[in-house]
């Protein structure tokens, strides 16, 4: 190695590969039984070098994510692993002659040093092998030829050659964009720094706790886990707790008025580095009688009154069905290897289970969950927090859309907000709630235009069954609510069954009526409200029968539609200030509940509209 390449090596190694210093979170050591992994994979010694923290959540927490760049990353992978023949034995006489070959997807371990690698190909030559880690991009301009994670993935990969008996000298990297190889020189640095790599990750593992996220790094600009780690608005809640918090061990029941508020952008903005919107669109089918079955690459919908229709499944989020709907166990199949939620709904519209894929590998998360439900400290903290911010945004609806809101119920609801912060059990809590719902449901008609506002029953909120044509529409609306929230929330590998403030009840999805309360004004109450002052919805879109009220068939996909439009619409977040849609709203909170349980953020963020 030249001077100038070990120079540069030297600088890659002192810039820093942990962030600077932070301020102390609540980051307890979860219990999770730990011993020290024998063999760390070799893509793990280049993670950790690149950031701790993206090792950590793709090694220890088990979460994964495609983007763009991994996912021509796998391509480049797939036709490199093609075919290819076995790594012979190293030949006993080192220098006997044998016709060079190429060995693809080579698997090779140690456990002296502690190191697994699934190598992409080994060239055998002579007595000598070369191993050739594919890279999708280009050739970094370094003297180097790569940055020191894929330096040290490929020394990883040299010493297990060497560990096994064959003369390896040095090792290659090919990228594929500019189709070059470019060779790796293998020093004591450099066999020191992957060393290290393999040490400081099983410290990592050990220790148990997720590491911050990196400050302001353009690293993470290219990360696939950036919309699960959220590094700059992990860093913007933390910075903007109030001190006592950021520096406790143990949660106080302590609360102001509003504890994140509104809080105004920070100095440092923080940047949305992941798409605003799913380009992804759900399939609901609620044709009775339909059929869905596999064609390939695609889900073909059956039913007697219709065309047949098609969806592609990598356009699709979810498959949603109501009643009685028939799915062939080839397309259940596809679609739950392709990770896509298939929802089962009653012909009525509610939510009765779902199947999905493999379960999310969180456990510390599950885990941080489980024991959060049997804190009554932490189910009343967050329950007060779901619950006032839902009172608020009640009000803020009545306020933007009611035609004079009356002053004393507008007064009354923040007042009813206030005393949610401070309730002092969740029994209190449930008491203040439902004097805010009488309260607001009492003027909710005057949100409604003309002859929809006759239509709604005056005594307020009234269900199973809903007994007048607004109730329906709500109903239906939260139903449609309850199937994102639980969707969100299995993404995020989090239990929908196990709630806070919603006690566990058998089949009900208590997080997602939790997190749901904050929504339903904005998302669910808004739809219905818009759905009847625009004329979408009409009083003959009903039927009544024994009592209730339902919305006839096609009423119903006016209605999805329309909340789907909602779903889809480009809100700015209250505390992160960058336009995201409101189904990725769903998603954030959710993953910042999931820090809140694991102890990195010390409260939940309140989505709340102004
Ligand atoms: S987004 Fe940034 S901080 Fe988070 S895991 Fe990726 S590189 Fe690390």
């Amino acid at each position: 190695m030249s001077e100038s390449d070990s120079a540069e090596l030297r600088r890659v190694e002192e810039a820093p590969a942990t962030p600077p210093a932070r301020p102390k979170t609540l980051r307890p050591r979860l219990p999770v039984v730990r011993k020290p992994p024998a063999l760390v994979p070799a893509r793990m010694i280049n993670e950790v070098l690149y950031c701790e923290r993206l090792m950590y959540l793709e090694w220890v927490q088990g979460e994964w994510s495609d983007n763009a760049f991994t996912v021509d990353g796998q391509s480049v992978h797939r036709r490199v692993n093609e075919s290819g023949k076995p790594l012979r034995e190293p030949p006993a006489d080192p220098s006997e002659e044998a016709p060079p070959y190429v060995a693809r997807s080579v698997w090779l371990s140690s456990e002296r040093l502690g190191i697994t690698a699934k190598i992409d190909l080994v060239e055998v030559e002579g007595g000598s092998v070369v191993p050739v880690e594919y890279k999708r991009g280009a050739c970094p301009d370094v003297p180097s030829g790569a940055y020191l994670p894929e330096l040290a993935q490929v020394c990883a990969q040299v010493l297990l050659l060497r560990e096994h008996g064959y003369t390896c000298d040095n090792g290659e990297i090919y990228y594929a964009k500019e189709r070059r190889r470019v060779p790796i020189t293998i020093d004591d640095w450099l066999i020191r720094s992957t060393l290290g790599a393999v040490e400081r990750s099983r410290r990592l593992v050990l220790e148990g706790v997720l590491p911050p996220p990196l400050v302001d790094s353009p690293k993470c600009n290219g990360c696939s886990l950036v919309g699960i780690c959220l590094p700059d608005e992990t860093h913007a809640l933390v910075e903007r707790s109030p001190p006592a918090e950021r520096e406790s061990e143990d949660p106080s029941l302590e609360v102001g008025d509003d504890p994140w508020g509104l809080a105004p952008p920070a100095e440092q903005p923080v940047r949305r580095l992941f798409p605003a919107r799913d380009d992804k669109l759900p399939v609901y089918v609620q044709a009775q009688g339909a059929s869905l079955r596999l064609d390939g690459e695609r889900i073909v919908i059956h039913s007697k009154d219709q065309p047949s229709q098609e969806v592609r499944l990598s356009n699709t989020s979810h498959v949603a069905v109501y009643g009685n709907v028939h799915v062939t166990t080839p397309a259940i199949r596809k679609l739950l290897e392709r990770g896509i939620p298939l929802l089962f709904n009653s012909y009525g519209g509610w939510f009765v289970g779902q199947a999905v894929g493999h379960d999310s590998k969180n456990v510390e998360l599950r885990l941080a969950q489980y024991g959060g439900t049997q804190d009554r400290v932490r189910c009343l903290q967050l329950a007060r927090t779901f619950v006032a911010s839902k009172i608020l945004n009640c009000r803020t609806l009545l306020r933007r859309n009611h035609e004079s809101p009356s002053p004393v119920a507008l007064s009354e609801l923040k007042q009813l907000a206030r005393k949610a912060r401070g309730a002092e059990s969740l029994e209190a809590l449930l008491g203040i709630e439902g004097t805010a719902a009488r309260r607001y449901y009492s003027e909710f008609s005057g949100m409604l235009k003309g002859g929809a506002a006759l239509e709604f029953d005056l005594d307020g909120r009234n269900r199973r069954p809903p007994r007048d044509p607004v109730n329906a529409l709500l109903s239906f609306c939260y139903s449609l609510l309850t199937k994102e929230l639980t969707l969100a929330i299995r993404a995020v590998g989090l239990d929908p069954l196990l709630g806070f403030y919603h006690q566990p009840h058998f089949g009900r999805p208590s997080l997602s009526l939790d997190l749901m309360e904050e929504f339903r004004p904005i998302l669910a109450d808004s739809t219905v409200i818009g759905a009847l002052n625009n004329g979408v919805i009409r009083s003959d879109d009903f039927i009544a029968a024994a009592g209730s009220v339902a919305l006839t068939p096609p009423a119903r996909k006016r209605l999805i539609l329309a909340f789907e439009r909602r779903m889809d619409q480009l809100v700015t977040h209250p505390v992160f200030d960058y336009r995201i849609s409101y189904r990725r709203v769903l998603e954030v909170q959710a993953r910042l509940l999931s820090r809140v349980l694991l102890g990195e953020l010390p409260r939940y963020p309140e989505f709340r509209v102004r």
